[in-house]
């Protein structure tokens, strides 16, 4: 890949690229950003840049023998660590050091990237800082993370910090409808629930219950105004929102429903609406309610989305908005 073709983060991505210009690579780098946001595409673009042996303006030429073996996966001076198990162990590091200490198989460089960087234990965080501490000459680090506040100060402040910020969702979209045999409406809806991350869009078009997941949560979402009973609300919901993740989509797809009708009901047109298969139907339905009280919906969604968050049971969490709400 180039850089060039990263979708979003422009910036990050130049500002990397003309690292590669200047020849000035730093040795420790952390790409902090949300789980699909590209953050290994990134690093394996960087990696393939600094590798390659024709870079042009920055960019990896993709034909030369270094370029190559990178695409392949068989680069014998990248090296790729993630969790073993749920976070990554000072064994695995104690490895690494080992490899940072031999010369490099190929050229004069070698690249280690560790991601989900934010799951080693304190003590592989300490044995990777002595490897800061005392940075080995042609090797660059790259850390992935999701949450940059779970690496040791002393960590970050040793590194390059590259935040990769949420894509816009035309991006996305692009991206998908390039990318993928999806159609326009699919490609729409995967980008406006991929939460700014094109890898999540990608994701959300190959997993099947996608579309019925989101029809469910518009039954839902027409429920809570349509004066059904609580009970009535409550068998909606189904059975696969017993879980936290799940529960969260799910009040996000309502949320979208309610700020579709907000959108329609000031008079935006349709090209803003994420449900763009039901305009309709959501036109008809804005008759039916009134701007204040689809905004008092939309605040309540939010509060029970922080309540769920903050472990709250699902159950009672949504019961209560109900309650509240009517
Ligand atoms: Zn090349």
């Amino acid at each position: 890949m180039r850089f060039s073709e990263f979708i979003g983060n422009k910036e990050a991505a130049d500002r990397l690229r003309k690292q590669i210009i200047n020849g000035k690579a730093f040795h420790a780098y952390i790409f902090d950003g949300a789980e699909g946001i590209g953050k290994r595409k990134l690093a394996y673009t960087f990696a393939q840049a600094l590798m390659c042996k024709n870079s042009i303006d920055g960019e990896p030429c993709q034909i030369c023998d270094a370029c190559k073996k990178v695409v392949s996966g068989n680069h014998g001076d990248i090296h790729y660590i993630t969790t073993d198990g749920s976070s990554i162990k000072d064994e695995q590091i104690e490895g690494l050091q080992e490899i940072l200490f031999s010369k490099p198989f190929d050229g004069d460089r070698t690249v280690l990237i560790i991601d989900k960087a934010d799951t080693m234990t304190v003590r592989a965080q300490n044995r990777l800082l002595k490897t800061l501490e005392e940075p080995v000459g042609g090797v660059t680090l790259i850390l992935l993370t999701e949450k940059i506040s779970e690496l040791l100060p002393t960590i970050t402040s040793r590194s390059i910090v590259i935040r990769l910020k949420p894509v816009e969702k035309e991006q996305i979209k692009e991206f998908l409808l390039r990318e993928t045999e999806t159609d326009e409406l699919s490609a729409e809806l995967a980008a406006a629930y991929s939460w700014g991350c094109p890898g999540k869009g990608k994701r959300l078009l190959d997993e099947e219950d996608f579309k019925a997941r989101r029809a469910r949560s518009i039954v839902s979402a027409r429920a809570i105004v349509e004066k059904a009973t609580l009970t009535e609300f409550m068998a909606t919901l189904g059975e696969d929102i017993s879980g936290k993740e799940a529960a969260l989509e799910f009040m996000e797809m309502m949320s979208f429903w309610y700020k579709d009708l907000l959108f329609i009901a000031n008079g935006m047109e349709k090209s803003y609406i994420v449900n763009q298969d039901h305009y309709e139907d959501l036109t008809e339905f804005c008759k039916k309610t009134n701007l204040k009280k689809i905004c008092r919906i939309l605040e309540k969604l939010e509060d029970t989305k922080y309540d769920i968050m903050m472990n709250v049971s699902i159950n009672y969490a949504l019961k209560n908005m109900y309650l509240e709400i009517n």
